[in-house]
């Protein structure tokens, strides 16, 4: 497929569901998807394949002046939903949770953790909920391991755990060319995640395994373990400890308690 698309939406970083739907609807009269058509500006875009990426950038611009630690990936809390401030220092009153909340988890090294994922946003909103009643020594951490599920082209695929926070990969159950495998992650030598496709029954052997830290690769025992199990390919995400954005505070100032500045990416 030759898609012809205008600069616009290519050049444009950010465009909401309803501006999607506007550009398409303007460029395919009729039909509303992407595809091959003529555009009425003279410059186009030919690419194989489309993907439109979603729901990556939190809305949290109307926060910009209320002193929480609120950024493009969301805004910084600790486990207990508990939003931080500017300063990180963490507020009593003021609870997040779901895609706009950064938070530590312990099985992922306390690292701060922005998820999209529908069933942790019911998790953690139970937790704020129950915290927000309840007095310190009553209150619960936001534990869940992150779950993920969607269908795609006919295709299963769950996921368990935090495959961004891996250095290698294997598929550690069936293979490509049968349309269903279990693709296990690891970082620094423990599981830390697996997605399967068409194999979901599998899931919750290797939730167990993220659980406990067990080490990686995954010693054998599935029937249909195939060859490529004893082979690393590197995850090749971006290492989790390095920086994926800028910062949105800078250091200023001389009094102690008074050395932030918001600063706002251009
Ligand atoms: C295209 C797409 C596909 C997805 N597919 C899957 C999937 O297959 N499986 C899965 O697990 N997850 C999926 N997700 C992710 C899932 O939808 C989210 O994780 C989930 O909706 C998060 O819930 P939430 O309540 O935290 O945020 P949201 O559902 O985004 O709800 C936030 C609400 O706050 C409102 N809001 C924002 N700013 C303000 C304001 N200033 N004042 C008042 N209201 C405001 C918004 O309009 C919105 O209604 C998908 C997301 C997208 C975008």
């Amino acid at each position: 497929m030759s898609l012809r698309a205008d600069r616009q939406i290519a050049e444009t970083p950010r465009l909401s569901v309803k501006s999607v739907q506007a550009y398409l609807t303007l460029v395919h009269p009729g039909t509303g998807c992407m595809g091959p058509a003529p555009v009425r500006r003279a410059g186009h875009v030919d690419a194989e394949v489309c993907v439109v990426a979603l729901g990556a950038v939190r809305n949290v611009e109307w926060l910009a002046d209320s002193g929480l630690a609120a950024g493009p990936r969301g805004i910084a809390c600790d486990a207990g939903c508990r939003a931080f401030n500017m300063y990180g220092i963490v507020t009593d009153d003021v609870f997040v949770a779901g895609d706009v909340s950064r938070f530590p988890h312990p099985l992922f090294e306390y690292q701060l953790l922005s998820l999209e994922h529908w069933a942790n946003a019911v998790a953690q909103a139970e937790v704020a909920a129950h915290n927000m009643v309840n007095p310190g020594p009553l209150r619960r951490p936001h534990l869940t391991v992150p779950t993920f599920w969607s269908s795609q082209f006919g295709l299963n695929i769950k996921s368990v755990g935090v495959p961004t926070f891996s250095d290698h990969v294997v598929i550690a159950q069936g293979s490509l060319k049968e349309r269903r495998l279990a693709m296990v992650y690891g970082y620094r030598g423990r599981v830390t995640a697996a997605v399967t496709v068409n194999m979901a029954k599998s899931l919750d052997y290797y939730q167990h395994l993220i659980e406990t830290a067990a080490p990686f690769p995954p010693a054998p025992g599935a029937a249909d373990r195939p060859i490529e199990a004893e082979i690393l390919i590197p995850s090749d995400v971006p290492d989790p400890r390095g920086l994926s954005h800028g910062p949105t505070v800078a250091l200023t100032g001389h009094l102690p308690d008074r050395r932030l500045t918001v600063v706002r990416p251009g």
